[in-house]
Protein backbone atom coordinates (compact mmCIF):
# COMPACT_ATOMS: atom_id res chain seq x y z
CA UNK A 1 0.00 0.00 0.00
CA UNK A 2 1.23 3.50 -0.50
CA UNK A 3 -0.23 6.78 -0.14
CA UNK A 4 -0.41 9.74 -2.95
CA UNK A 5 -2.08 13.25 -3.27
CA UNK A 6 -4.51 13.05 -6.15
CA UNK A 7 -5.27 15.56 -8.35
CA UNK A 8 -8.94 14.87 -8.85
CA UNK A 9 -11.23 12.56 -7.38
CA UNK A 10 -14.42 12.26 -9.32
CA UNK A 11 -14.67 11.46 -13.03
CA UNK A 12 -18.24 11.70 -15.52
CA UNK A 13 -20.62 14.64 -15.55
CA UNK A 14 -24.38 15.67 -16.22
CA UNK A 15 -25.45 13.88 -12.57
CA UNK A 16 -23.47 10.94 -12.93
CA UNK A 17 -20.18 10.19 -11.49
CA UNK A 18 -17.26 7.88 -10.91
CA UNK A 19 -15.02 7.79 -7.48
CA UNK A 20 -12.37 5.68 -6.69
CA UNK A 21 -10.61 6.41 -3.67
CA UNK A 22 -7.98 3.23 -4.30
CA UNK A 23 -6.81 2.33 -7.26
CA UNK A 24 -5.59 -1.36 -7.04
CA UNK A 25 -7.77 -4.54 -4.85
CA UNK A 26 -6.60 -7.07 -2.85
CA UNK A 27 -9.60 -9.14 -2.99
CA UNK A 28 -7.13 -11.48 -5.48
CA UNK A 29 -11.03 -12.20 -7.83
CA UNK A 30 -9.16 -14.75 -10.34
CA UNK A 31 -11.43 -13.06 -12.69
CA UNK A 32 -10.40 -9.23 -12.28
CA UNK A 33 -10.52 -7.25 -15.41
CA UNK A 34 -9.70 -4.06 -13.35
CA UNK A 35 -5.59 -5.42 -13.60
CA UNK A 36 -5.75 -4.61 -17.78
CA UNK A 37 -3.16 -2.30 -18.72
CA UNK A 38 -5.75 -0.70 -20.77
CA UNK A 39 -5.66 1.39 -17.21
CA UNK A 40 -2.26 2.24 -17.30
CA UNK A 41 -1.17 1.27 -13.53
CA UNK A 42 1.75 2.26 -12.25
CA UNK A 43 2.27 0.03 -9.53
CA UNK A 44 1.54 -3.79 -8.94
CA UNK A 45 -2.48 -4.21 -8.61
CA UNK A 46 -2.32 -5.43 -5.08
CA UNK A 47 -0.04 -2.41 -3.96
CA UNK A 48 -3.13 -0.56 -3.50
CA UNK A 49 -2.70 2.94 -3.78
CA UNK A 50 -4.49 5.48 -1.80
CA UNK A 51 -5.82 9.00 -2.78
CA UNK A 52 -5.21 10.48 0.89
CA UNK A 53 -6.74 13.70 0.32
CA UNK A 54 -9.99 11.98 -0.81
CA UNK A 55 -12.25 13.44 1.60
CA UNK A 56 -10.60 17.41 0.84
CA UNK A 57 -11.15 16.77 -2.95
CA UNK A 58 -14.41 15.71 -2.69
CA UNK A 59 -15.93 18.32 -0.40
CA UNK A 60 -14.67 21.05 -2.58
CA UNK A 61 -15.93 19.38 -5.60
CA UNK A 62 -19.42 18.99 -4.37
CA UNK A 63 -19.66 22.40 -2.78
CA UNK A 64 -18.94 23.64 -6.20
CA UNK A 65 -21.61 21.74 -8.35
CA UNK A 66 -24.66 23.66 -8.77
CA UNK A 67 -27.05 20.36 -8.92
CA UNK A 68 -27.22 17.29 -7.33
CA UNK A 69 -26.55 13.80 -8.62
CA UNK A 70 -24.81 10.36 -8.25
CA UNK A 71 -21.61 8.98 -7.59
CA UNK A 72 -21.10 5.54 -7.67
CA UNK A 73 -17.72 4.01 -6.39
CA UNK A 74 -16.21 -0.06 -6.48
CA UNK A 75 -16.51 -0.54 -9.96
CA UNK A 76 -12.25 -0.61 -10.47
CA UNK A 77 -11.11 -1.25 -6.55
CA UNK A 78 -13.39 -2.05 -3.41
CA UNK A 79 -14.19 0.46 -1.16
CA UNK A 80 -14.19 -2.11 1.75
CA UNK A 81 -11.39 -3.27 1.38
CA UNK A 82 -8.98 -4.46 4.43
CA UNK A 83 -7.30 -1.00 4.39
CA UNK A 84 -10.53 0.30 4.94
CA UNK A 85 -10.80 -0.74 8.56
CA UNK A 86 -8.16 1.84 9.61
CA UNK A 87 -7.97 4.37 6.96
CA UNK A 88 -11.52 5.12 6.94
CA UNK A 89 -11.69 7.10 3.62
CA UNK A 90 -14.53 5.60 2.30
CA UNK A 91 -16.73 6.38 5.36
CA UNK A 92 -15.85 9.60 5.13
CA UNK A 93 -16.34 10.47 1.54
CA UNK A 94 -19.74 8.69 2.88
CA UNK A 95 -19.94 11.63 5.46
CA UNK A 96 -19.32 14.70 2.70
CA UNK A 97 -21.91 13.05 0.05
CA UNK A 98 -24.76 12.94 3.40
CA UNK A 99 -23.85 16.31 4.29
CA UNK A 100 -23.73 17.82 0.27
CA UNK A 101 -26.82 16.08 -0.35
CA UNK A 102 -25.64 13.50 -3.47
CA UNK A 103 -26.84 10.11 -3.82
CA UNK A 104 -24.02 7.44 -3.67
CA UNK A 105 -24.67 4.15 -5.69
CA UNK A 106 -21.70 1.47 -4.21
CA UNK A 107 -20.65 -1.82 -5.18
CA UNK A 108 -18.38 -4.06 -3.06
CA UNK A 109 -18.18 -8.20 -1.69
CA UNK A 110 -17.40 -7.07 1.77
CA UNK A 111 -19.63 -6.78 4.58
CA UNK A 112 -17.60 -3.94 6.10
CA UNK A 113 -20.37 -2.33 4.02
CA UNK A 114 -22.33 -2.88 7.36
CA UNK A 115 -20.32 -0.67 9.38
CA UNK A 116 -21.89 2.35 7.43
CA UNK A 117 -25.03 0.89 7.50
CA UNK A 118 -26.81 4.13 9.25
CA UNK A 119 -24.84 6.28 6.61
CA UNK A 120 -26.10 4.95 3.80
CA UNK A 121 -29.78 5.17 5.52
CA UNK A 122 -29.51 8.56 5.42
CA UNK A 123 -28.12 9.00 2.67
CA UNK A 124 -31.05 7.30 0.76
CA UNK A 125 -33.21 9.13 3.16
CA UNK A 126 -32.23 12.25 2.03
CA UNK A 127 -31.39 11.50 -1.47
CA UNK A 128 -30.52 8.20 -3.07
CA UNK A 129 -28.80 4.80 -2.15
CA UNK A 130 -28.03 1.86 -4.42
CA UNK A 131 -26.14 -1.30 -2.76
CA UNK A 132 -24.67 -3.64 -5.21
CA UNK A 133 -22.59 -6.89 -4.35
CA UNK A 134 -22.02 -9.69 -6.90
CA UNK A 135 -23.42 -12.73 -6.32
CA UNK A 136 -20.82 -15.75 -7.73
CA UNK A 137 -21.73 -19.26 -6.82
CA UNK A 138 -23.12 -20.73 -3.84
CA UNK A 139 -20.35 -23.58 -3.53
CA UNK A 140 -18.46 -22.31 -0.68
CA UNK A 141 -15.35 -24.30 -1.99
CA UNK A 142 -15.05 -22.54 -5.55
CA UNK A 143 -16.10 -18.82 -4.13
CA UNK A 144 -12.48 -19.81 -2.29
CA UNK A 145 -10.86 -19.81 -5.39
CA UNK A 146 -12.53 -17.39 -7.28
CA UNK A 147 -12.48 -14.59 -4.83
CA UNK A 148 -10.31 -15.60 -2.35
CA UNK A 149 -10.54 -12.47 0.19
CA UNK A 150 -13.77 -11.92 0.14
CA UNK A 151 -16.64 -13.21 2.71
CA UNK A 152 -18.55 -15.72 0.80
CA UNK A 153 -22.07 -15.68 -1.31
CA UNK A 154 -24.03 -16.79 1.52
CA UNK A 155 -22.62 -13.87 3.79
CA UNK A 156 -23.23 -10.97 1.39
CA UNK A 157 -26.89 -12.33 0.27
CA UNK A 158 -27.35 -11.78 4.70
CA UNK A 159 -25.96 -8.12 3.97
CA UNK A 160 -28.18 -7.80 0.92
CA UNK A 161 -30.90 -8.36 3.74
CA UNK A 162 -30.22 -6.30 6.30
CA UNK A 163 -29.34 -3.50 3.74
CA UNK A 164 -32.97 -4.15 2.64
CA UNK A 165 -33.68 -4.08 6.14
CA UNK A 166 -31.83 -0.56 7.47
CA UNK A 167 -31.15 1.09 4.49
CA UNK A 168 -34.46 0.83 2.39
CA UNK A 169 -37.30 0.16 5.12
CA UNK A 170 -38.50 3.94 4.71
CA UNK A 171 -39.29 3.15 1.31
CA UNK A 172 -42.81 2.48 -0.02
CA UNK A 173 -41.98 0.68 -3.36
CA UNK A 174 -38.43 -0.89 -3.23
CA UNK A 175 -37.03 -1.78 -6.00
CA UNK A 176 -34.43 -4.59 -6.56
CA UNK A 177 -32.47 -5.19 -9.78
CA UNK A 178 -30.62 -8.80 -10.80
CA UNK A 179 -27.79 -7.62 -13.02
CA UNK A 180 -26.65 -10.95 -14.64
CA UNK A 181 -23.30 -9.91 -16.37
CA UNK A 182 -20.52 -12.26 -16.32
CA UNK A 183 -20.73 -16.33 -17.00
CA UNK A 184 -17.35 -18.26 -16.24
CA UNK A 185 -17.18 -21.23 -17.60
CA UNK A 186 -15.22 -23.83 -15.18
CA UNK A 187 -13.50 -26.88 -16.54
CA UNK A 188 -11.88 -29.90 -14.07
CA UNK A 189 -8.96 -28.25 -15.23
S1 LIG B 1 -13.26 -6.94 -5.84
FE1 LIG B 1 -13.43 -6.15 -7.91
S2 LIG B 1 -11.59 -4.89 -8.22
FE2 LIG B 1 -11.22 -6.20 -6.42
S3 LIG B 1 -10.13 -8.00 -7.25
FE3 LIG B 1 -12.34 -8.48 -7.17
S4 LIG B 1 -13.13 -7.96 -9.23
FE4 LIG B 1 -11.12 -6.94 -8.98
Amino acid sequence: MHFVDAKGILTGSGGYYGMNIYRGCTHGCIYCDSRSRCYQFMHPFEDIEVKQNAPELLERVLKSKREKGMIGTGAMSDPYMHCEENLRLTRRCLEIILENGFGVAIQTKFDRILRDINLLSEINRSAKCVVQMTLTTSDDGLCRILEPNVCNTKRRIEVLKKCVRMVFQRLSSLRRFCLLSMILRITSQ
